[in-house]
């Protein structure tokens, strides 16, 4: 990708990067020439959000912990004591390029309840208009496993969808997604661009070199599907080097997810980019049919139930050999849908004695994957 073709960058910086495991040390110098490259950017009119993870990282440093030997609730504490110095590390390296920057911390449930991500890119939006570069991370203090994003890879591509961007740069300490192990292929070859999340990428998931972080490549192509769907292009690069994005831009090897196909409409995206769906639909193969048809989910087609979820909920669409093909919102809580699987819509009434509508999942709420 070009440039001159990105309008709104979001960039995600991978702890590794900022903080030197080795030496103990923030790398305040590569932070610098980060800066510098964002600079570069505003000056062509782009604008940037960061989404940086750090906080722990940093926390440990303070407090003389070893990073990866924290439970959970060490991790939330310790999250609180390294976000402020991650933050400040930012506000100096940007200050001295004259940019402001601003805190957002976000859990889950800010960017999957729907009102709340619309919130969420609102504040977005109005920083950006103020020339201000927003620093998301996620709320480490209060997030716990249920209820976690837990990697900055996934969060980085929600946070681009929700606040429409066109470009997501993940600077990581690795090249990009490679064709097969290293270690026992002399031939491997660095993917350098990849338009489909097809059987083949993400066979070669499970072989690709990870980084240290929270994420890994399985999070990253997790994050690069979300990206397609939105219509965002997304770069996996080594950031290691001074002034990343200026060489990621300049020709960098690294690997290019482009979309192929029209983004969903923005409620639609929201949708599909759901990271934890509450529970999921298993339905017959008339149904599969249908909706593949363009056809909304009736309870009819319904075989089971799986998973706890209300009204509303996003929950997952699966056939009987238990393939994921859809995602939409239920208009039927859990129970209920028990009890109207496999009857024709004009008996919902009858059973429980009221109905909301004919469809269990309307073709207006529902994704095929
Ligand atoms: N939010 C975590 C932090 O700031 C990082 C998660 C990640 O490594 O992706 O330390």
């Amino acid at each position: 990708m070009k440039i001159e073709d990105t309008k709104r960058i979001v960039v995600k910086v991978g702890s590794s990067l900022l903080f030197d495991q080795d030496t103990n040390t923030l790398n305040s110098e590569w932070l610098i020439s980060l800066a510098e490259d964002i600079k570069k950017l505003r000056e062509k009119g782009k604008q940037i959000i960061i989404v940086s993870s750090g906080a722990i990282a940093l926390g440990a440093k303070d407090l003389n912990l070893h990073m990866k030997e924290l439970k959970m609730d060490m991790n939330q504490a310790v999250s609180s004591v390294g976000q402020i110095h991650l933050m400040s590390s930012y506000k100096s390296a940007f200050e001295k390029n004259e940019i402001k920057v601003s805190q957002i911390l976000l859990t889950l449930d800010d960017t999957e309840q729907r009102r709340r991500s619309i919130n969420a890119r609102r504040t977005i939006d109005t920083l950006l208009n103020l020339n201000i570069v927003p620093i998301v991370n996620e709320n480490d203090t209060i997030a716990t496993t249920e209820i976690r994003y837990g990697d900055n890879d996934r969060l980085a591509s929600r946070v681009a969808q929700i606040s429409s961007a066109d470009c997501l740069i993940m600077l990581s300490n690795i090249n990009g997604l490679y064709s097969s192990d290293p270690k026992n292929d002399n031939e491997i070859k660095l993917i350098d661009k990849v338009t489909e999340i097809n059987t083949e990428i993400e066979e070669m998931i499970g072989t690709s070199v990870s980084e240290t972080g929270k994420g890994g490549m399985k999070t990253k192509i997790q994050a690069a599907k979300t990206a397609l769907l939105s219509g965002c292009h997304l770069a996996i690069t080594n950031g290691t080097i001074n002034h990343p994005i200026t060489s990621l831009f300049n020709g960098r090897p690294c690997t290019w997810f482009v979309p192929s196909k029209t983004p969903l409409a923005a409620r639609k995206q929201w949708i599909a980019g759901t990271m934890k769906p509450v529970g999921s639909l298993i339905i017959d193969e008339g149904a599969t049919k249908a909706l593949k048809n363009g056809s909304s989910l009736l309870p009819a087609g319904i075989k089971s139930i799986e998973g706890k979820f209300e009204r509303g909920d996003v929950i997952e669409i699966k056939t009987i050999d238990k393939n994921i093909i859809g995602i939409g919102l239920s208009g039927y809580s859990a129970s209920e849908s028990e009890l109207i699987k496999g009857h024709k819509s004009d008996e919902i009434a009858k059973i429980l004695s009221y109905s909301y509508r004919e469809e269990m999942i309307h073709k207006d709420d529902l994704v095929l994957l």
